[in-house]
């Protein structure tokens, strides 16, 4: 029902879009308590994407607090209907994943592993046992199949209508035909909302616009990046042998999905050629509008189907919808607090799993935009995970293109994007390519990840077992450990931080103590009220009133924003992101102190350069910036060089090194040099949901001075309870098993966690995982060593070693020496 009564002249929030995701956030704000809400749609309910959706709801991602949302909207829809009264239509007929050949069933194996691992009970099924489920398909093909009892169907439509008149109840208000057309700010905070009905002041504004949210986003200074993308589907009538409890069906080797509906098949999929729409703008008036139907884009899909289903063929169809709906460029949603702004929060771009997600996701919103924080870490879907070239709306529509055309595609191990690239180049990017790099990219950045013996070879070739780099990677790494290995690492995040109260500020923010001489060095974690690790990163001091703030390329725009938003109001300190002026080299290796002297004047003896120091050097005319760290375990220099001197130092290091056996290296590398030190990776090893006492990095919180910081009475009130959960390593040795992550670990039998990153060892000689091991009771060294262990890889279980220390230099001595 249309509500047009004049608006209020405030509310505390606005919501702006009345799809599933406008309508969840408004009802989960609601259940918080906070019904001070104002939800705005420009015409009716359900009017954008949401009711034109398939309805297919599926839980399994990737990430398990991802899958957790998806578990949670599940959990929502089928209490729905009892708390409303007004049905949802849904059913929970389980959800079926096909694999018509070898690779795909070792990915669909992985697969019902990471369910295991996040708790879901995904069943391996022969193709007879497929079959009995699904009594209308082909299965000559059908190597194997795996069934989520759990997953489901609704009516998208009902479901949102459903979740308003929970709201309303709630005491939120909903105002149809009002379209937003401005924002008011005062400096950066809102202020209010302008409409084609009148102005409305709030304190907080949420944006759930679907494929509308990026041009709103640009009016309120918020990059939003998401574009329009077509998206079709067929409705049948009713097909014999269609039960009303067949599963929902993904095909993705035939590119397709299908779900009952009354007695007949929805069929969509994902075409590898997807077309964009509105590139120009969305016109005026697109509400409960489709667009026309492409049955020549669509028969490669139909031909496909028709194979799994033969019925299809003589059916009849009762309509074929086109509907565009927002796409992102890495298939994941958007989240969370808009780092340009103060109190402005999105939720958009949903790939058409917006459905699926609709429950969860607007729970955790509403979390967000009430409490200030989600519930857990979003982190695969936060808005921050956005960088520079995500501003390009070309940049962002090639990519979610490419995105798209990959939602069934094989998803193999370490693949990389082929679309936008080369972006982001480093100084080094062409010399390193004529000696044999293969890129991978990161945030637009070409970043090397290993090097082939030439330019033609630097190929990756995939696979679910040792891919064709593996033996390249080995050479770099074992130059790393003895002898001296240069990586370039020029995509790092840089940032300087400067102003008379900045050491006072950034003690505040960090949990380390950074409040250290001129030239120190201090890696430290930033952690929030709860003592979970938002920030991984290294300080160094480079004045009195000057630090020089290194962290990872991906983390570039998150650390950034929590980075300002935390400067105390009474400090003069100013933070700047300043990647663009430094190339890192890192010069890694026993070897490397031999090196790098034989270039430079300054003494780099021990004594006079200690790890955890920072020098400047003149080498090749330039004055760059030398810290002794490592994230490989090795003594070695992170050298940050002025960009235009950047290829001078690389050319003077490589040639002075040709006798010490200098090898370039990569990414790759890294990751196995990293894991061989159990050196905790952000977004993977640790994160908001992991305190430094889990994670094992408690040596690096500064309680013992007594400083204040945040995060830090959460952490003394941790030290009084048991862990609930620790970080500790996995070793099996056999080299034809291979771990990717998201393994799942027993102790005794007993499920306790999964492998947040894995990979090969090559000094060590066998495949190590990193994990935490989770008991209610109570983790501690005496319950890690009494159990037995075991890791489920691809659906079969392994023993293996845990291991509580580090498999290299434990006691580090080389990083040290
Ligand atoms: C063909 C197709 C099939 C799909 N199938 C599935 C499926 O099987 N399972 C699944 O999970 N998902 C599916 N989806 C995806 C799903 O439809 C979307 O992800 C979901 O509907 C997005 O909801 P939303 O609330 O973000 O956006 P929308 O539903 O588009 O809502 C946004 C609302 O904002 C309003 N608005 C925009 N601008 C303004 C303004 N200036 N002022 C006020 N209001 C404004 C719009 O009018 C609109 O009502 C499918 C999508 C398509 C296209």
């Amino acid at each position: 029902m249309s509500e047009t009564a004049d608006l209020p002249a405030q509310a505390r929030v606005v919501i702006i879009g009345g799809g599933i995701i406008g309508c969840s956030t408004a009802y989960h704000l609601a259940a918080l308590g906070c019904n001070d809400v104002v939800l705005l749609e420009k015409h009716r309910l359900t009017s954008g994407s949401t009711f034109h959706a398939a309805g297919l709801v599926g839980q399994l991602r990737t990430n398990a607090n991802i899958t957790q949302l998806l578990g949670y909207s599940v959990e929502l829809y089928r209490s729905l209907e009892r708390e409303t009264g007004l049905a949802t239509g849904w059913k929970m007929n389980g959800g079926l994943r096909l694999a018509c050949n070898e690779q795909r069933w070792i990915e669909v194996r992985r697969q019902a592993t990471t369910a295991h691992s996040f708790g879901l009970d995904m069943q391996l099924l022969t193709p007879r046992e497929a079959l009995d489920l699904w009594p209308v398909m082909e299965i000559d093909d059908l190597v194997g199949a795996a069934f989520l009892p759990t997953d489901g169907q609704a009516n998208p439509s009902d479901i949102t209508q459903s979740l308003a008149s929970g709201a309303r109840r709630g005491g939120i208000e909903i105002r149809e035909d009002t379209e937003v057309r401005g924002f008011e700010f005062d400096r950066d905070a809102i202020r209010g909302v302008r409409t084609s009905r009148g102005t409305i002041r709030c304190e907080k504004l949420v944006i759930c616009a679907g494929q509308w949210s990026r041009q709103l986003g640009l009016l309120a200074g918020v990059n939003i990046p998401l574009v329009s993308v077509q998206h079709q589907y067929l409705v049948t009538d009713k097909i014999a042998g269609v039960p009303a409890d067949l599963p929902t069906l993904r095909d993705p080797d035939r590119l397709t999905y299908f779900k009952e509906q009354t007695g007949g098949l929805v069929m969509g999929g994902y075409e590898p050629n997807p077309i964009p729409w509105a590139e120009e703008g969305i016109p005026d008036g697109f509400n409960f509008t489709l667009l026309d139907n492409d049955w020549d884009h669509f028969e490669p899909l139909m031909e496909q189907a028709i194979a799994r289903v033969p019925a299809l063929a003589e059916a009849g169809i009762r309509q074929m919808y086109n509907g565009p709906e927002s796409f992102t460029p890495d298939g994941n949603f958007i989240l969370g607090a808009a780092p340009e702004r103060e109190q402005v929060f999105v939720g958009a771009g949903f790939n058409a799993f917006g459905i699926a997600s609709g429950g969860g996701a607007g729970m955790a919103l509403a979390e967000w935009v009430h409490n200030g924080s989600p519930p857990f870490d979003l982190w695969p879907v936060d808005i921050r995970r956005f960088g520079k070239p995500h501003a390009d709306v070309d940049w962002v529509r090639a990519r979610t293109l490419e995105a798209y055309s990959r939602h069934y595609t094989m998803a193999w191990p370490h693949e990389e994007n082929r679309s936008c690239r080369p972006c982001r180049r480093s100084p080094l990017y062409d010399r390193l390519r004529t000696q044999g790099a293969c890129f991978g990219e990161k945030l637009g950045w070409e970043r090397p990840n290993w090097f082939a013996a030439d330019v033609d070879s630097a190929i990756d070739e995939y696979s679910y077992g040792r891919q064709n780099w593996f033996a390249a990677v080995g050479e770099e790494h074992r130059a790393a450990r003895e002898r001296v290995a240069i990586f370039d690492q020029s995509s790092f995040a840089k940032y300087r931080l400067a102003g008379p109260d900045t050491a006072r500020a950034l003690s505040w923010i960090c949990a380390n103590r950074v409040d250290a001489a001129v030239g120190a060095v201090k890696y430290t974690q930033m952690l929030n009220p709860r003592g979970g690790i938002e920030c991984d990163l290294t300080v160094t001091r480079v004045a009195e009133d000057e630090f020089y703030l290194v962290t990872g390329t991906g983390f570039a725009s998150h650390d950034f924003d929590w980075i300002r938003r935390n400067i105390p109001a009474d400090c003069d300190a100013r933070i700047d992101d300043v990647t663009s002026s430094w190339a890192v080299l890192s010069l890694m290796g026993p070897k490397s102190r031999e090196l790098l002297q034989s270039l430079v004047r300054e003494d780099l003896s021990p004594r006079a350069f200690g790890f955890g120091q920072m020098r400047e050097l003149r080498l090749g005319g330039a004055t760059l910036r030398a810290l002794r760290v490592s994230y490989v375990g090795e003594l070695g220099w992170e050298l940050h060089v002025p960009v235009e001197f950047a290829l001078t130092v690389y050319d003077a290091l490589m040639s002075a090194g040709g006798d010490l056996g200098i090898t370039n290296a990569g990414y790759r590398a890294i990751e196995s040099l990293r894991l061989e030190k159990a050196y905790r990776a952000w977004g993977a090893d640790i994160g908001p949901d992991y305190n430094p006492r889990e994670a094992g990095l408690g040596w690096a919180v500064d309680l013992a001075s007594g400083k204040p910081f945040i995060g830090r009475d959460a952490i003394l009130l941790q030290q009084q309870a048991p862990i609930a959960k620790m970080l500790v390593g996995f070793t099996i040795a056999d080299p034809e098993i291979v771990l990717l992550g998201r393994e799942t670990i027993y102790r005794d039998g007993e499920r306790v966690g999964w492998l947040s990153s894995a990979g090969w060892g090559y000094t060590v000689e066998t495949n190590i995982g990193l994990g935490y091991v989770r008991n209610p009771g109570g983790v501690d060294e005496a319950y890690l060593r009494a159990g037995a262990y075991e890791l489920e890889v691809a659906g079969e279980r392994l023993g293996c070693e845990l291991h509580l220390e580090a498999l290299y230099d434990p006691e580090m001595s080389k990083l040290r020496s």
